[in-house]
């Protein structure tokens, strides 16, 4: 597990305009953060430079107090599930779930076992055996993020992983990852633009506007300022 900190992070993509701005905040140890604002303010720029898939232009970015601008994406721990959870399409759930394990050298007996274990978690414990393609768009990201998560990561990062999902699809799979999130005691930062997904998911939510921090509390402090 890990805390996170932005001190006044910023990121210029063409070195005139900047599309985060002095960004500062702090994630604690098993927080659930929300990262809420309109398109282009540039959440997913601050969730990519978490992740080290984007170089930070300023500032400082600490794990657990430990400075990480310059720790590979790879080292860092933190997983990432995007809008549309990129599967691997010749592998089954079961060799998508267990292809980070596969990866790091475990048993395969064990990988199995822990893909068995978070397929229950998540729901898709009949689906094992099946390639992406013949599943649902719900499933198809629960297995995104049994893949993202199933080594523990310490940190575990969102980028609107419910945006291309139906209405119905959204609600249920949106409790099920506070209900495995606040389960696992995991430090999550959660990247939308839904007010309702912010207040329900949130233990607190940074508001964000043209690259800068407006506002950060508990959903309550949010959206109960006058
Ligand atoms: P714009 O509205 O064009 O994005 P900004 O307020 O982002 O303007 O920046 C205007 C200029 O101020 C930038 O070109 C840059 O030189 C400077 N500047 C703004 N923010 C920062 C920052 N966080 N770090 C360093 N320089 C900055
Ligand atoms: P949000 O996630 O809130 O929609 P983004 O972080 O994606 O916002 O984008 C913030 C700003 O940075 C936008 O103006 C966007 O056009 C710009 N931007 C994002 N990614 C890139 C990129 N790879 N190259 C250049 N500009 C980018």
């Amino acid at each position: 597990m890990s805390s996170i900190r932005l001190d006044s992070i910023s990121k210029s993509y063409d070195g005139e305009h900047f599309a985060v701005n002095k960004f500062s905040l702090s994630v604690a140890d098993g927080e659930f953060m929300v990262l809420l604002g309109p398109s282009g303010c540039g959440k997913s720029t601050v969730l990519r430079m978490m992740a080290g898939l984007e170089e930070i232009t300023a500032g400082e970015l600490y794990f657990n107090e430990v400075f990480a601008n310059y720790i590979g994406a790879r080292d860092r721990g933190v997983a990432m599930v995007f809008q549309s959870g990129a599967l691997y399409p010749n592998r089954t759930v079961r060799g998508n779930i267990t292809f980070p394990l596969q990866m790091a050298g475990e048993k395969p007996e064990e990988a199995n076992e822990k893909a068995h274990q978070l397929a229950g978690v998540l729901g898709i414990q009949q689906t094992l055996d099946r390639l992406p393609q013949t599943l649902s768009g719900g499933q198809r990201q629960r297995v995104a993020i049994g893949r993202a998560i199933v080594r523990q990561p310490s940190a575990f990062l969102m980028d609107e992983p419910l945006s291309n999902l139906d209405a119905a699809m959204r609600t249920e799979l949106r409790q099920e990852i506070g209900a495995m999130t606040r389960d696992l005691g995991i430090t999550t930062v959660y990247v939308t633009h839904d007010q309702v997904e912010a207040l329900t998911l949130a233990d607190r939510i940074a508001v964000m506007r043209d690259g800068r921090l407006e506002d950060v509390g508990t959903p309550a402090e949010v959206f109960d300022d006058p």
